[in-house]
């Protein structure tokens, strides 16, 4: 069975770059037929952030991604936290230190820090603490067996390190990057339990994936560092047989390409990098900061999830709209990019204007309802709908309908002035006034009726409809251009018009 995982750590909000690797996750379960998980990486307590547990819940609930099991809804591993796990990973740590793989090391910040600064002097480009430099430090390697058992014993600080070869081939297949082939000197003796009892990243990420059953490792192209460490693990653990397959994603550019897309991104370049509005604190300051998300600037989950699973991935076709199930349906890992993907804020909003303009006029009209109800305006329902259905090509937001809608409820004020200077003049101010004063008598009642009486009136008063065209939607909305305005005037209604155009004449 294919077993995936999302493993956020809680320092902070989701951003899309987390978004679209729980969406790729899910899209391989649900399309094997497997289970995800999700699990909180909770074991560095200094970058830990109150809330953002919470704000992962929910973004990915608005983004419709599914978890077969989670911290909130338990399932046949829980514990899902990992600092509720706590007291399991000691073992496994002792135990590599029995088979010789790790050991442990009581060097201070002085000592570590003095040993960088040596390293440095001496021009080594990358100072870690390796096969060589083990042997000039405190620890288990160096030090005298009764040594470290009185160091363990007088209760100083230490930490367990993972003892890497010094010249070895690591060596893993990357579902996206292929062979990736490591050298063990480019990989240092990382600490697998902190001097506080907690296990790090490594460690716990190791054990944790093993217990859990996990297939696939499916993260970004971030942790592609650390897999040869993993790998590793899984070895000395003696897990390598159940090891997961590792698929590293691409990562994500800024809209000019320059560089990784940050979470500082967003605001400064115009839009949400976050699905959901984050309240936080400036990191210097600690003022609170908001950040925008995508949901509360009135984009779809859908159109949100679609555009974040072309970020990386497409399926070989012309198609761009895929729903969920679609999705699944069409997922593979093979068609995941080895390229970076770069983000396109225009996209997305294509992406949320088609699937907007694909509602039902009564659940968009929904939108202009609430929106009219806020500020206290009366409409019909029958009413919304009509407006919903002529402006729907025209948004892009749930919330433009209130914002280029409003001359449906209150008469221009002003007059686009380009239009006015280019089209304005005697004779379409006089046939205007000529079709106003007809129109509630004639009393057309379907928009075509409305365009055979304009045209009518027109050729009596000998000027052609291209010439009047613009002036008459200016004189009806007060703007230069806008939805179809035969069924603009039918919304509006035979009045409404009459008056409208004879204001605008005078
Ligand atoms: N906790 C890690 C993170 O925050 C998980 C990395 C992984 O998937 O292994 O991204």
């Amino acid at each position: 069975e294919v077993r995936v995982r999302f493993a956020p750590s809680p320092t902070g909000p989701l951003h899309i770059g987390g978004v679209r690797t729980a969406l790729y996750n899910y899209l391989l379960a649900r399309k094997l037929g497997g289970k995800m998980l999700l699990r909180i990486e909770d074991t560095d307590q200094n970058r830990f952030v109150p809330g953002a547990e919470q704000y992962i819940q929910d973004s990915l609930a608005w983004c419709g991604i599914e978890l077969d099991e989670s911290p909130w809804k338990g399932g046949p591993h829980a514990p899902y936290r990992q600092s509720e796990r706590k007291p399991m990973y000691m073992q496994y740590a002792l135990q590599l230190i029995d088979s010789g793989h790790a050991y442990y090391a009581f060097d201070t910040p002085e000592e570590l820090d003095a040993m960088r600064a040596r390293l440095t002097a001496a021009k080594v480009p990358n100072p870690q603490y390796n096969a060589i430099t083990r042997s000039q430090m405190r620890n288990s390697t160096t030090l005298p067996e009764d040594e470290v058992k009185q160091l363990l014993e007088s209760g100083v600080p230490y930490v367990i390190r993972l003892k890497v070869p010094r010249k070895e081939e690591i060596r893993f297949n990357d579902l996206i990057r292929g062979w990736v082939v490591v050298h063990s000197s480019a990989v240092d003796d990382k600490v697998l339990m902190k001097s506080d009892g907690m296990p790090t990243y490594h460690l716990a990420n190791i054990v944790d994936d093993h217990l859990m059953e996990i297939t696939h490792v499916i993260r970004g192209e971030e942790w592609l560092p650390s897999a040869p460490l993993h790998v590793l693990l899984y070895r000395y653990l003696g897990w390598e047989s159940t090891m997961p397959q590792f698929a590293h994603l691409p990562l994500l550019l800024k809209p000019d390409g320059t560089g990784k897309l940050s979470k500082r991104d967003g605001d400064r370049l115009g839009f949400p990098v976050f699905p959901l509005e984050w309240h936080g604190k400036d990191a210097e300051t600690g003022e609170p900061t908001v950040s925008s998300g995508y949901r509360e600037s009135g984009y779809l989950p859908d159109a949100f999830i679609n555009f974040l699973a072309f970020l990386g991935w497409n399926p070989g076709t012309q198609q761009e709209l895929f729903s969920m199930d679609e999705l699944i349906e069409a997922f593979s890992i093979d068609r995941v990019s080895k390229s970076p993907a770069r983000f396109d804020q225009h996209k997305v909003r294509w992406y949320n204007e088609q699937y907007l303009r694909a509602k039902p006029n009564a659940e968009l009209a929904q939108y202009l309802l609430d929106a009219l109800h806020e500020h206290g305006v009366d409409c019909t329902r029958e009413k919304a709908e009509q407006i919903a259905g002529v402006m729907k090509e025209r948004v892009a937001f749930p919330q433009d309908f209130w914002q280029e809608a409003q001359y449906f409820f209150q008469a221009p004020e002003s007059y686009d002035e380009q239009v006015i200077s280019k089209k304005w003049n005697a004779a379409t101010a006089n046939a205007l006034a000529a079709f106003a004063k007809e129109l509630p008598a004639a009393a057309p009642t379907t928009p075509d009726d409305i365009k055979t009486l304009l045209t009518q009136v027109l050729e009596r008063e000998g000027v052609k409809l291209g010439q009047v065209m613009q002036a008459l939607r200016v004189a009806v909305t007060g703007a230069g251009a806008g939805p179809d305005l035969m069924e603009t005037m039918h919304i509006l209604g035979n009045e409404e018009i009459s008056q409208r155009i004879l204001t605008a004449v005078e």
